[in-house]
């Protein structure tokens, strides 16, 4: 066997976007009180924030309401300025900025909303919001025959069959899976590398949602897509998503492949993120909602120091307080933010790298525990951390 890769595999691994220490501050409108003050205060939505898109694989973001994980989708799209950091598409920085630049970058980098029925004009039909799309990027081919046919195929890669059936349809004749199908064919009219999906089954029935992840999921194998899927269904990152990100309070905490991130969760806010999903068998057990904390996020203005999660982590200690716990690389490429792993992520097995199960509640050598990945795999909706 040899050692270098095939093309196909050097394909298969390729950086499209990347985030690279990625922040976003927002200005607070001032109040009379900060007039006086003199002070100026600012939301510090996303902070430091790295992470990589590979070609023809998901990458989820998991967090709660208001952590910053559509401002990161945002940024990366283009629509906000960075406060700092750079983003990177197919190696290079880029700063889109408006015009041509901005119709260059978002021909590459597509954004799927959670809302399709806010996303779609409601007073025009299917074939007006894909006609646009196409002639905006280009590709309506030459004459009214080609067109029909590029808005065929368009449809038919979402599922949406036979198409005329559907192009003449204003997205209130349709369903809400059908408005999100349409919203994706419109997304792909650009022939994007990448697809930044914002929530996007999150407002659809719970029967309609898993056909939608399909979709994406055969989007991606087929296409070689490098999709970036924001959540906060913890259950459905490890179903649909190759790697999970978890984002609390502006920042990432935890990251590696989405099956040890569920199963094997090593941050305790992933640990509370998992045992906020809805089961019956744990509606009573108060003691395993001590154990992995509770509460609420903390205001964005004035972010704790030290570790965002302190105030809410059965596990903090007193530098949790004060300083700023780095990433610490754990095994199977897994890594969490959070002092507990600091030492044990050097000699805790035979490569230099610590395991989550490594670490108890305590910040002791434990053995592995069957937390929350059962919970994962059984629950829809990861209840408390949604809210
Ligand atoms: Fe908890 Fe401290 Fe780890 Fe933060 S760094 S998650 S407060 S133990």
């Amino acid at each position: 066997m040899t050692t270098e890769q095939t093309p196909r595999a050097r394909t298969e691994t390729d950086v499209v976007l990347e985030a690279r220490a990625v922040t976003k501050h927002f200005p607070v409108r001032r109040t009379g009180r900060d007039l006086i003050a003199r002070r100026h205060r600012t939301v510090h939505a996303v902070d430091d924030v790295s992470l990589e898109l590979r070609r023809g694989t998901v990458t989820a973001l998991v967090g709660e309401s208001g952590s910053g994980k559509s401002t990161v989708a945002r940024l990366l799209a283009q629509l906000y300025p960075l406060t700092a950091g750079e983003i990177h598409l197919g190696g290079t920085a880029v700063k889109a900025g408006r015009g041509r630049s901005f119709r260059t970058y978002v021909k590459q980098v597509q954004l799927i909303f959670q809302d399709p029925f806010a996303s779609l004009n409601p007073v025009h039909t299917v074939r007006y919001h894909l006609t646009r799309a196409l002639r905006i990027h280009g590709r309506a081919g030459r004459g009214e025959a080609e067109l029909e046919k590029n808005l065929a195929a368009l449809l038919e890669r979402v599922q949406l069959t036979p198409p005329h059936q559907y192009l003449d349809k204003f997205p209130h004749e349709l369903s809400g899976g059908q408005r999100q199908r349409v919203a994706i064919a419109r997304a792909l009219g650009a022939d994007p590398q990448v697809l930044l999906a914002d929530e996007p089954v999150s407002m659809l029935d719970v029967s309609i949602r898993l056909g939608v992840l399909n979709l994406l999921r055969d989007l991606k194998e087929r296409l070689r897509l490098a999709i970036l899927y924001i959540t906060h269904d913890i259950a459905s990152a490890r179903y649909f998503a190759d790697t999970t990100l978890v984002m609390y309070a502006g920042r990432i905490v935890e990251g590696g492949d989405s099956e040890t991130v569920t199963q094997r969760p090593a941050h305790p806010y992933t640990q509370l993120l998992i045992a906020s999903a809805p089961d019956p068998d744990r509606v009573a057990d108060e003691a395993a909602q001590e154990e992995t904390g509770s509460g609420e996020p903390p205001s964005l203005i004035d972010p704790p120091a030290g570790c965002r999660f302190h105030p809410r982590c059965p596990k903090a200690m007193e530098r949790c307080r004060t300083e700023l716990p780095p990433r610490f690389d754990l095994a199977d490429g897994q890594w969490a933010a959070c002092w507990l792993y600091e030492g044990t992520a050097e000699g805790a097995t035979a490569d230099g790298t610590a395991t989550a199960a490594d670490v108890s509640a305590d910040g002791t050598a434990s053995a592995p525990t069957d937390t929350a990945g059962g919970a994962a795999s059984r629950s829809a909706t990861a209840k408390g951390a949604a809210k």
